[in-house]
């Protein structure tokens, strides 16, 4: 995390509804660079990565959805794998040494993160994902892309992933013989990102005449919704935030009162936030400097079962056609539940994270529909894997990657 999180000036986020989404971006970026980059870069950096549209859809009432599902992986994950990819692509050149990329992940952020370094030169990456525990496509998009991208099948859940990777970042051994990197959601570089879309939300309610909406973030590592609280801190005008997880509700139960209790993870119909062990949680402490008032003040958690996440899903799409995936739906009842226990008028803003057609499994018997599958989703689903497949134990990993090497 940095240091000090700057502010910006009143002025800026008055008149956000006058800039672009990336002009929004390089105004939040800018004062983390300093002189490391130059605006000509960041500019670059900025136009390379975020090339796709950012739709805030009005579901019903006040109650909105910024869809962050609409890059190449059809996931919110692409604002931050991308941009990073793109620094790090940067960092390589200048420094002249080849850097490897360590990712756990639950499915969706290896595919994001596997899209965006793919190809880029002078970054290896080695993705790890749980054995079975990932759906078709996301398998399909993470481990048929070879080249620079390799991906490792583990026998265990996300949280062994999560493990072996932090395991292999204080291997002092290791770390002699290659320079390792991070690209999960706890590295700035993809943290920052995700903070430009809460701005870029606010920016398009100013338009209607809204200001200060209530953001509601489906969460499992709790980087997206960590993204929204460092934009707060740098001055942006938010109500509150929801914090809405699936049975993992670790955090939720935080903010009842209870004490922090990591557990193991339990599997879910919103498998990408299946995460009992969330990395992002000493983040938001920090960013409110260790007061648990200040951010039970701040946020708000949710949490739901499965059959509740279908019912929302169903429920949504009769009423209003509209599709959501199972981790948007539980952003959504969320949005719903806090107006209702206040102030229905309230506007809430949903964070869509993923596109619902990655979801067709858990979709379609709700719906009783079938859900066309875009062109470019197919491409993925008849190409080729080249997955290798490893133990849970650190030392068998640990080979794989100097043999690698
Ligand atoms: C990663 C992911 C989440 C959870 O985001 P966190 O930043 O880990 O809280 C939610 N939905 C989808 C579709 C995801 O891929």
């Amino acid at each position: 995390m940095p240091e000090e999180i700057p502010v910006l000036p009143d002025s800026f986020w008055s008149s956000l509804k006058e800039l672009s989404f990336n002009e929004i971006a390089f105004e939040m970026a800018k004062p983390y660079f300093g002189e490391e980059l130059s605006d000509e870069k960041l500019n670059s950096v900025i136009n390379d990565a975020f090339n796709f549209p950012v739709p805030i859809t009005p579901v019903e009432g006040n109650n909105f959805v910024l869809e962050l599902f609409h890059g190449p992986t059809l996931a919110f994950k692409d604002f931050g794998a991308r941009f990073m990819a793109r620094l790090f692509s940067e960092k390589a050149r200048k420094d002249q040494q080849e850097v490897t990329i360590l990712v756990a992940t639950s499915g969706d952020t290896g595919s994001a993160v596997a899209h965006g370094f793919y190809k880029v030169e002078g970054v290896e990456v080695c993705l790890l994902f749980p054995k079975g525990k990932v759906s078709n496509l996301q398998e399909q998009q993470m481990a048929t892309l070879g080249e620079n991208v390799t991906a490792l099948e583990v026998e265990g859940v996300f949280d062994d992933c999560q493990r072996l990777v932090k395991q292999a970042f204080t291997d002092d051994d290791l770390n002699l013989k290659m320079q390792l990197s991070s690209a999960n959601s706890i590295n700035i570089a993809r943290l920052l990102p995700q903070s430009f879309y809460y701005a870029y939300a606010v920016s398009e309610l100013q338009k209607k005449g809204i200001d200060e909406p209530v953001f509601s973030v489906p969460s499992g590592n709790f980087g997206n919704l960590t993204g929204g609280l460092l934009a707060m801190k740098m001055g942006m005008p938010a109500k509150h935030f929801l914090a809405a997880t699936n049975m993992n509700d670790v955090v939720p139960e935080y903010l009842k009162g209870d004490k922090f209790q990591p557990r193991d993870s339990i599997q879910t119909i919103s498998n990408a936030m299946d995460v009992g062990n969330p990395s992002n949680f000493v983040r938001i402490k920090y960013l409110f400097g260790n007061s648990d008032s200040a951010i039970r003040d701040q946020i708000t958690g949710y949490s739901y079962t499965d059959g509740e996440t279908r019912k929302t899903i169903r429920e949504v799409f009769e009423k209003f056609s509209y599709l959501l995936c199972p981790h948007t739906a539980i952003g959504y009842r969320a949005s719903k539940d806090y107006q209702s226990e206040r102030d229905v008028k309230i506007p809430t803003v949903t964070l869509a994270t993923a596109h619902p057609v990655k979801f067709r499994d858990v979709i379609e018997p709700e719906i009783n529909h079938q859900i066309d599958v875009p062109d470019r989703l197919n491409v993925w689903l008849k190409k080729e894997k080249k997955s290798t497949s490893i133990g849970s134990d650190f030392e068998g990993f640990k080979q794989f990657l100097v043999d690698r090497a």
